[in-house]
């Protein structure tokens, strides 16, 4: 067979058909196109299977890239996916939201004098034909283990571990205090970037291997952490971070001043066709406002692109950096001013203006100074830089901190860091409370879905280790018989 590989020189990169701008202002629906086969073929053919491959070293999950890459463009697209699927279970995800261009494709070496392989796309082309062929199967174990597996947290990472003890027999039963299984991947993330159905299916996939959802139940509250621990012979606290930042200053209580993950589980809640009366009512709907949100990180960008689709008269982003310091990916950016987003750079709100509701953004010009400890520019106020910009609609996305789980969990044992994470031994990924492990943004503070998914799997790996040698542990701690 010819080689098929290193075609970068003569085939240029060419990512999946991305809709028109208009056309995507209209609706919630994916904006890129899948491939078609001949296309991902001829785009995976183009990887130079690099004797080091620094995509797979900047993957988290360390991907084997250059061989389903290979695979894929040999058309061999069923060993591709058992090839991508063995160290990932979500790739349709992946490929789909996850910040390529800091990860696997930023380090392709080709990229230096040719655009990088388009590692993402390609791997969601090869699963989401997987699932469409059949050859995506539950993971419905063999031999079923008398061990129980308590998992807090249906997102990203508790639904990977979920996932791997499922593989390894475990019975394992997931707890969320959400109606639906996802966590931001379903209500958080609006479905221009993923769209619901590719969750759904996860979810129905995993039902049939036997994992068993618990929804509407909160831990702390429906179920105490100790009923907990007792009914499992483990637990995986994969909580995620939901505790908004909040802005202060004149005016920050006024009416139309809202929280990102609010206004965005109201969207995606109202997409999947629940009623939701904040949204009914206008508070939550931008509909023919003046929007100005507040952050540039990926929340920022999936509110502006939000309230664009909502048809709002206008939507500003406020952010006290520049652009090439922005958390958020910069493809999204991209995306966003094509959508018309008006971006302020290195502007931050000083005061809200209104006296019934908020009618203006009093925002101050910024400049970024030198870098602190962290190494990071410091960002300083320019004098008499004052500017308003009016709206009617705010939203607050500057991140998200941990919620107060030794208190929500009644477990005052359960240690924390200074941030108020859970503090793990990062070997094991137990945390201080025997039995009890922790997984994803609640270990990391507010990351990627990549890193959810690696830190499921190795939790999983290890309370599989643990749970072992607990019970090759036990005959010998049995009471010997008279
Ligand atoms: C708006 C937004 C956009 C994002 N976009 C991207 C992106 O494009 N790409 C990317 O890689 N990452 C993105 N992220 C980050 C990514 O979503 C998270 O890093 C990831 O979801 C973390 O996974 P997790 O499993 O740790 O937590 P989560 O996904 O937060 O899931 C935690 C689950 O635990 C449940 N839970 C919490 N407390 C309890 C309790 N006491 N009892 C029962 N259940 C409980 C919650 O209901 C939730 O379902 C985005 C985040 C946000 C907010
Ligand atoms: S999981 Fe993310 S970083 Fe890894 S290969 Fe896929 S898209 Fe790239």
């Amino acid at each position: 067979m010819p080689n098929r590989m290193l075609q970068f020189v003569a085939v240029p990169q060419q990512t999946p058909a991305k809709r028109a701008a208009d056309a995507r202002r209209a609706d919630f629906q994916e904006i890129y196109d899948e491939y078609l086969p001949a296309q991902a073929a001829t785009q995976a053919s183009r990887c130079s299977q690099c004797g080091v491959p620094f995509c797979q070293i900047h993957c988290p999950l360390a991907n084997n890239i250059p061989d389903w890459l290979k695979l894929a463009a040999e058309n061999r697209l069923e060993e591709a996916y058992e090839l991508s699927s063995a160290t990932n279970n979500f790739p349709e995800i992946c490929g789909r939201i996850c910040p390529q261009d800091r990860l696997c494709e930023g380090n392709c070496v080709i990229e230096k004098g040719f655009d990088s392989v388009t590692i993402g796309a390609v791997e969601r082309f090869i699963t989401d034909t997987a699932f469409d062929q059949g050859w995506v199967k539950p993971a419905r174990p063999r031999r079923e283990r008398p061990e129980s597996i308590g998992v807090i947290g249906a997102g990203p990472g508790g639904l990977a571990a979920a996932e791997q003890l499922r593989k390894l027999g475990y019975q394992v039963h997931v707890y969320d205090r959400h109606d639906r299984v996802g966590g931001l991947l379903i209500y958080g993330i609006p479905g221009f970037k993923l769209e619901k159905s590719v969750v759904l299916r996860r979810w129905k996939l995993l039902e049939d291997g036997g994992v068993r959802f618990h929804l509407n139940c909160a831990i702390g509250t429906d179920i105490t952490m100790a009923d907990l621990r007792a009914r499992h012979s483990a637990v995986l606290v994969a909580t995620g971070v939901y505790r908004a930042r909040d802005i202060g200053g004149p005016g920050a209580g006024l009416p139309g001043i809202v929280a990102a993950l609010d206004y965005l589980t109201a969207a995606n809640r109202t997409g999947l066709g629940d009623t939701v009366p904040a949204f009914a009512d206008g508070t939550l709907d931008a509909t023919a406002r003046r929007v100005v949100v507040v952050g540039g990180g990926d929340t920022a960008m999936d509110c502006v692109r939000t309230a664009i689709r909502q048809g709002a008269t206008s939507v500003t982003c406020l952010y006290r950096r520049d652009r090439a310091n922005m958390p958020g990916s910069l493809r999204e950016v991209k995306n966003a001013e094509e959508e018309g987003v008006q971006f302020q750079w290195l502007a931050a709100p000083e005061a809200f203006l209104g006296d019934t509701t908020v009618t203006g953004v009093r925002a101050t010009r910024m400049h970024l100074g030198l870098p602190d400890a962290s190494g990071r520019q410091a960002v300083d106020p320019l004098a008499g830089s004052a500017f308003t910009i009016p709206a009617d609609l705010v939203i607050k996305a500057l991140g998200f901190d941990p919620e107060d789980l030794p208190g929500a969990f009644g477990e005052p044992a359960l240690k924390v860091s200074r941030r108020g994470t859970l503090s793990i031994d990062h070997r094991s990924f137990m945390t201080s409370l025997p039995g009890v492990f922790a997984a994803g943004d609640i270990v990391r503070g507010a990351s990627l879905v990549v890193w959810a998914i690696r830190d499921g799997r190795d939790a999983a790996a290890s309370m599989h280790a643990w749970l072992q040698q607990a019970a090759t542990a036990a005959p010998a701690l049995a009471p010997v018989a008279a």
